[in-house]
């Protein structure tokens, strides 16, 4: 029938900000109140059925209906830890790609990790994402989707999601506006009320979206994912720095840190004989001199293909002892959940295996 629109020119209700749901709920002669409404019925009680949302006169439920939906991600995969304390899911978007994110559970936390594109165009040659190339950014909705889908399992198990991190697949700062845009939305009082402080971006070191991170906000946190401390090592495992190197990133991580007050945390993926040598180890010191910053070191997780391997254990440790002597701040992570494969990009790969 002509009048009743197909799915694919409905609105997904969760690409939009708050301001423009108050717009198309007064351009359909609604009072503004409606919207604060249905935001409560989406981000805090997490319904998607306008059946659902009975506060709401029946004719704007149609509506609702008939020209919006909430664009819920169909679970493809999951796997479970054996400690059951990080689960990961694969997630079907509507136009039949994979997305994963991952669920970490702490003592007192409970941690998304949220994808921001379908694969990568960066191409760093250790990382699972980018060897499957780059597909497309993903939307508002479907970044927001992935949050609200634990927010969803975690109340019925009578918890909450209290941080999100955009360190699933691809690169947040090349989707700024729509990676920006799922932040305010998932941190509107009205909705889930998840605290600004509570989101952190990791970037391959994307100089101008951090420049305009640090001017958009003065609270999320920034992660770089720094993994060498000079630019030639830099060029052949973050393909980027050759376009951003190690002078305008630093640049950049000083300028974040005068703005927000915050201290910048620095990703380095050990690589047995590449990266952890004592000589990277001190040029890390010298570079990072002076900032207000956190280093993690995470041994490499092996991606099937590539010759990357973790450094053994009295390496990662001796590669710590020098950063701490020189006073960087410096934690060794155990990346969680390498038995399911938990690796950044791995599970969609597995997906589209089968
Ligand atoms: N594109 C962004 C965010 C996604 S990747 C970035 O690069 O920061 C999230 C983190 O996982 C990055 O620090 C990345 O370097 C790291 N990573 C990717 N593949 C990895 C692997 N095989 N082992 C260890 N860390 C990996
Ligand atoms: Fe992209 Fe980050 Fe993977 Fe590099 S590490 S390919 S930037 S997702």
């Amino acid at each position: 029938m002509a009048d009743k629109p197909m799915p694919a020119e409905r609105i997904d209700l969760l690409d939009l900000s708050r301001e423009e749901l108050t717009r198309l709920v007064a351009d359909w002669g609604e009072p503004r109140f409606r919207a604060t409404q249905i935001w409560r019925w989406v981000y805090h009680s997490l319904k998607a059925d306008p059946e659902e949302m009975v506060n709401l006169p029946h004719t704007l439920r149609e509506r609702l209906a008939q020209e919006t939906y909430v664009g819920r991600l169909r679970v493809v995969d999951t796997i479970t830890s054996e400690d059951g304390l990080t689960e990961k899911v694969a997630f079907a978007t509507r136009d039949g790609q994979v997305i994963e994110t991952v669920l970490m559970r702490y003592t007192n936390r409970n941690t998304v990790c949220v994808s921001s594109q379908i694969g990568c165009a960066i191409g760093c040659p250790f990382c699972a994402t980018g060897q499957q190339g780059f597909v497309r950014n993903l939307t508002a909705g479907e970044i927001s989707a992935q949050v609200l889908y634990y927010a969803q399992k975690l109340a019925e198990r009578g918890a909450h999601v209290t941080n999100v991190v955009m360190m699933g697949m691809g690169e947040p700062l090349l989707n700024f506006d729509a990676v920006w845009k799922a932040i305010r939305n998932l941190n509107d009082g009205e909705g889930l009320a998840l605290g600004i402080r509570r989101f952190t971006i990791s970037t391959v070191g994307i100089v101008p979206g951090i420049e305009r991170l640090a001017q958009e906000s003065s609270e999320v946190g920034l992660a770089v994912s720094l993994h060498a401390p000079d630019d030639a090592l830099r060029n052949q495992l973050v393909p980027i720095n050759r376009h951003y190197p190690l002078e305008q990133l630093l640049k950049a991580c000083r300028f974040y840190v005068e703005r927000t007050g915050r201290r910048v945390t620095f990703e380095y993926a050990l690589v047995n004989g590449v990266n952890d040598s004592d000589e990277c180890a001190a040029k890390t010191v010298e570079l990072l001199r002076g900032l207000l910053c956190h280093v993690n070191l995470i041994p490499v997780n092996p991606v099937p293909g590539c010759p990357y391997e973790p450094p053994p254990r009295a390496r990662i440790l001796r590669f710590q002892e020098i950063l701490v002597k020189g006073k960087v701040q410096t934690t060794v992570r155990l990346r969680r959940g390498v038995e399911i494969e938990a690796g950044c990009g791995q599970l969609r790969g597995r997906v589209l295996a089968q």
